[in-house]
């Protein structure tokens, strides 16, 4: 296949593009569109419904954001739910640490199986033996199950498509019943420079369903503008308190002034109301 240009619209007139050298699959499953990319720029990345998911070159600074705030800010976590993540990497990095067990609940079995073979950087989390992978709706998975967790993580793609329920208030209540006492949600939350109506909307119901709502930021840089916005959630845990542990070695982004720095907002992502 000759060089060809993968495209992602941001707006109308702006976004990101690849140059690939190899397509390495392009299918529609039974949830979405998946691709799968060679570029010399970015390694291998992976699409869904056009979207770009993740791409080897810049993934841990995602991963590694999406996990570490909360898996540091819990005193002893012990059993994690992850809900989405099926390219591995929220599990990688939540195996850094002495945990019992992580379940991870990906509803399209397919970008599993493409992941393992194509993304092994990620997917090698599959392997470990603390790892349960469900294939199944995530709404669903939490408002049928009798287990519960001490961190929840929600590593889902955009509103769109087989995500978009994961985005609503009555998804955060039902996860709320999955945590145990001074447990620790986590969800990706979106673009602050794309979704800020939408980020300003979700926070008013988190605040409502959590003592703890805070959004912190990070870069992205495959992401729709470059930065991205995570939500910490949590009745107990306050997540600017001392950090108990040591960080995870070997990490390429989070440490503990990270931590810290995520957390202050810039001025038009600041919490404007009094509650
Ligand atoms: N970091 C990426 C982002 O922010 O766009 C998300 C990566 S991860 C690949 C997203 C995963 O969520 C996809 O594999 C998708 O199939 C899965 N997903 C979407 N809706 C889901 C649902 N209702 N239950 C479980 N997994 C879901």
């Amino acid at each position: 296949m000759k060089e060809t240009e993968v495209r992602e619209f941001h707006t109308p007139g702006s976004g990101i593009f690849f140059r690939a050298e190899r397509r390495l699959l392009s299918e529609r499953t039974p949830f979405q569109k998946m691709e799968v990319y060679e570029t010399a720029s970015h390694g291998r990345v992976l699409l869904l419904d056009g979207l770009v998911q993740t791409t080897e070159m810049d993934e841990f600074f995602y991963h590694e954001m999406l996990v570490h705030p909360a898996l540091m800010a819990h005193s002893r976590p012990r059993d994690i739910l992850i809900i989405g993540g099926g390219d591995g990497g929220a599990l990688r990095e939540v195996l850094r640490y002495r945990i019992r067990s992580a379940v991870l609940v990906e509803i399209d079995a397919r970008v599993i199986e493409v992941c393992r073979k194509h993304f092994p950087g990620l997917s090698l989390s599959f392997r470990d033996k603390r790892a349960e992978i469900v294939v199944e709706d995530g709404n669903r998975f939490i408002r049928e199950t009798d287990r519960r967790f001490d961190v929840i993580l929600v590593d889902s793609s955009d509103p769109v498509g087989p995500s978009t329920v994961l985005h609503q208030r009555r998804f955060y209540a039902s996860l709320k019943t999955c945590l145990r006492p001074g447990g620790i949600i986590v969800s990706q939350a979106g673009a602050p420079l794309f979704h800020l109506e939408h980020l300003r909307k979700k926070r008013v119901f988190l605040k409502e369903l959590f003592t703890f709502a805070r959004y912190y930021i990070g870069p992205a840089p495959t992401y729709p503008g470059g930065l991205w916005c995570y939500a910490y959630l949590s009745d107990r845990v306050d997540p600017m308190k001392r950090l108990s542990k040591n960080v995870p070695r070997k990490l390429r982004y989070y440490n503990a002034d990270v931590h810290r720095a995520a957390f202050a907002l810039p001025e038009f992502l600041k919490d404007r109301s009094r509650r």
